[in-house]
């Protein structure tokens, strides 16, 4: 039996000191044999960040403030060090085996980007940017033969599921949601809940934003953008089912009836890893589930009524065009001013609503970075100013 992979992928980390960050290093530290780590990127964490590169040794990092640059320079004698929006391209474009990009938002389109253009092969935890500007990354990866990996555990699931697989003959993906913290929670209790209560997700442990959305369901809404995207396939292939569980991460109906799913360990080590080996996979579990502790596994059609962000989102996947872009930077916008208490969790559904009446692109199929850019900043300001109307009452 092979022991071993073919080759030692060499990789860097945009969002190291992120939950996926943090977690893709403990992949990296249980499997040092197969993976160096080339480039590291951090924002503010910068003590998380020296305590990783005098573990794991990178020629380069990037950070986001220049005040950090000297201090760290004088500790690292050898670091290349990057900084700032150019920082990030700088280290995207550093010819590895694999970027993992795990930034959160809209951020990190450019340095996505980059690395695409820099034939460098993505890990792709980061939606936001795959939501705003699917079609441009999905054109510019196929014509630099670039591998787009996904992490999101749903899309690890479906990719794993559709290996061999003829896309043509896929009748209906699922992705499963857990329903988050709030699914049995009333409609007006939902208008009480605070940012601490949202962030506590029952089955997984994750940075702030994506557990807001994960609370609103809006998650589940970008994943279905996401999903048409990496699969190339129409939003009515796409189908979401709440599953509490947390054990079944995907499931791909075909023509013939035939289904197959998707189970694992309630963790994102597993598809980091799957990631990273892609189309190769190690010969030692990180963790396994025990199928005798299996039981009652439930499914069902999530209440978009009670969850409304859902069904926005699934209206401006179908609608297309630069809708997906105004729905991502409105939903950031909104739930940033949700965690700082300015706006009730309800109101992230009436924001992004507002500010997509407002801005109605639907027909810009072809649109280039800098018309993307130029919606998303004008779409946030629309937001902000639609955020200080309804608080100003
Ligand atoms: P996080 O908030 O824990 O980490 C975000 C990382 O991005 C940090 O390293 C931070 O330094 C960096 N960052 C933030 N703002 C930045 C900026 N302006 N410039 C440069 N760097 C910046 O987020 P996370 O939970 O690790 O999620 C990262 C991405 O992965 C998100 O897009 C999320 O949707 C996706 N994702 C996460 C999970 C999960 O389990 N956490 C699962 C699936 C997908
Ligand atoms: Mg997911």
């Amino acid at each position: 039996m092979q022991s071993h992979l073919t080759q030692q992928k060499k990789i860097t980390i945009l969002g190291s000191t992120g939950s996926i960050g943090r977690s893709a290093l403990e992949v990296i530290r249980s499997f040092p044999e197969y993976f160096q780590v080339v480039g590291l990127s951090a924002y503010s964490n910068i003590d998380l960040l020296k305590k990783q590169i005098r573990e794991f040794k990178p020629q380069y990092i990037a950070v986001f403030d220049t005040k950090h640059i000297q201090d760290l320079q004088h500790e690292f004698k050898n670091l290349t060090i990057y900084s700032g929006k150019e920082g990030l391209k700088q280290i995207s474009s550093i010819k590895v085996d694999i970027v993992l990009c795990a930034i959160v938002g809209a951020v990190g389109l450019e340095p996505l980007l980059t690395a695409i253009e820099s034939q460098n092969d993505i890990a792709l935890a980061n939606k936001e940017p795959l939501v705003m500007a699917g079609r441009l990354i999905t054109q510019k990866a196929n014509a630099h033969s670039v591998k787009l990996i996904p992490v999101d555990s749903e899309h690890s699931a479906i990719f794993q599921c559709l290996i061999g697989q003829d896309i043509n003959t896929v009748e209906k993906i699922y992705l499963t949601a857990s329903g988050g913290p709030f699914y049995n929670k009333s409609i007006k209790e939902l208008e009480e809940v605070t940012p601490q209560e949202a962030i506590k997700h029952p089955t997984w442990s994750m940075g702030k934003k994506i557990s807001v959305d994960s609370a609103t369901l809006m998650n589940k809404g970008l994943e279905i953008i996401e999903a048409i995207w990496l699969f190339g396939l129409t939003e009515d292939k796409v189908d979401v089912v709440i599953h509490p569980q947390s054990i079944i991460h995907g499931l791909v109906e075909f023509s013939d009836g035939n289904m197959l799913a998707h189970l694992g360990p309630t963790d994102m080590k597993l598809p980091i890893l799957f990631s990273f080996t892609y189309p190769e996979r190690v010969f030692r579990p990180l963790k396994r589930i025990n199928i005798k502790e299996l039981s009652n596994l439930s499914f069902d059609y999530p209440d978009e009524n009670k969850f409304p962000c859902l069904k926005l989102a699934r209206t401006v996947a179908k609608k297309g065009g630069l809708q997906p872009t105004v729905l991502n930077a409105s939903n950031e916008v909104a739930v940033q001013s949700f965690c700082e208490g300015k706006i009730r969790f309800t109101d992230i559904y009436r924001i992004v609503e507002k500010t997509l009446e407002e801005n109605s692109y639907t027909n810009c199929n072809d649109c280039n970075l800098e018309i993307i850019l130029s919606i998303d900043q004008e779409v946030r300001k629309k937001s902000i100013e639609i955020i200080k109307k309804l608080t100003s009452r």
